[in-house]
């Protein structure tokens, strides 16, 4: 039976074809037997050796006799050469032409975390301390650039595969602080408000609650985290990863609760990599916004988004997703590939 579910936060509907929809039927990679790639290449701007290539590091995770900017780290940040975006303006919007025309200067930073000196290792086969130190990173990162009073909202993402716009081959995220706050997470926190005015409660504590109470659509979990795939899924095998907390804000975890984090966010992405044979995919974490303040109703999370299928004329005209494949499905099948 075809059916169209509702996103309980942003209230978009989508449309499950279940007529289409067809058990994930992949093969399954050996895990043991996984190819790392080759771990150097002297022609890449993030390799070790190479340093120079790129803006001064603002940030690096290296061993304690090593120097700025030269070999010895594990993680390293440094400007996007290419960025879009700069501190050199404000951003100070102008309203011209009764709201036709509105501009301002676009304010901001953008940063690459070099997640690792390894050229080509795949981040589903990062250890766990590796994971552990991506994530460390991006709440350092956020720790740092939430201090400038222009920046509204710091979005940290990640784009895996070419066909998921990865340009460089070499692991990294790419953290962007931009001024203002973005639409969808605007979507989010307005609904999220809604249900708090109405029930007093979290949508998204609400929401991890049910999830335990029906088992179905569980991916992974631990004492604090659970990864699992949303009843509303827009996309084949979108999965959520969020605290079973309360907490709005990504940037106040602990060392100890970045530790649990990793080891539900690697077995997430390796499940992923196995048993889709390593698809392009999106991730991304959605916090609050730096000073707007929602953290009575809203809750960190992160969404990891495959690119199975492209977007086409109905989801450009309507913002609603046809999803091919049923969520519970999706979660069984990953939730059944042992992790490493
Ligand atoms: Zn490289
Ligand atoms: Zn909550
Ligand atoms: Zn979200």
């Amino acid at each position: 039976m075809p059916e169209m579910r509702r996103d309980p936060i942003t209230k978009s509907w989508v449309i499950i074809a279940t007529e289409r929809a067809r058990r994930p039927e992949t093969q399954l990679i050996d895990g043991d037997s996984l190819n790392e790639g080759t771990p150097h290449d002297p022609g890449c701007f993030f390799c070790s050796g190479n340093e120079y290539t790129t803006p001064p590091e603002v940030m690096a995770y290296r061993k304690e006799e090593s120097l700025p900017d030269k070999p010895g780290w594990s993680l390293r940040v440094v400007p996007n050469k290419y960025a879009a975006l700069n501190m050199d303006g404000n951003f100070k919007p102008s309203n011209s032409n009764k709201g036709l025309k509105v501009s301002g200067y676009a304010t901001g930073m953008a940063e690459v975390i070099i997640e690792t000196d390894h050229h080509s290792k795949n981040i589903a086969l990062f250890t766990d301390e590796e994971t552990y130190a991506v994530l460390k990173s991006y709440r350092d990162r956020y720790l740092v650039l939430s201090q400038e009073n222009a920046i509204e909202y710091i979005t940290i993402f990640r784009n895996n595969g070419k066909e998921a716009g990865a340009t460089l081959i070499h692991p990294h995220s790419q953290v962007l602080a931009i001024p203002i706050i973005p639409t969808n997470v605007q979507n989010e926190i307005i609904g999220a408000k809604e249900h708090y005015d109405q029930t007093l409660s979290c949508i998204y504590c609400d929401i991890i609650e049910n999830e335990i109470k029906e088992k179905k659509r569980i991916v992974y979990e631990t004492d604090n985290f659970i990864a699992f795939a949303p009843y509303w899924s827009r996309i084949p095998f979108e999965t959520w990863v969020a605290p079973k907390f309360h907490s709005a804000r990504y940037e106040v975890l602990s060392n100890s609760q970045l530790e649990e984090l990793a080891q539900v966010w690697k077995a997430v992405l390796h499940k992923i990599y196995v048993g889709l044979d390593n698809p392009p995919y999106n991730y991304y974490i959605h916090t609050a916004p730096v000073h707007e303040s929602p953290d009575k109703y809203y809750h960190w999370h992160m969404e990891l988004i495959p690119k199975l299928t492209m977007a086409a004329g109905f989801e450009l005209a309507t913002g609603m997703f046809i999803n091919i494949a049923i969520p519970e499905d999706c979660a069984e099948f990953l939730r059944e590939i042992p992790v490493r």
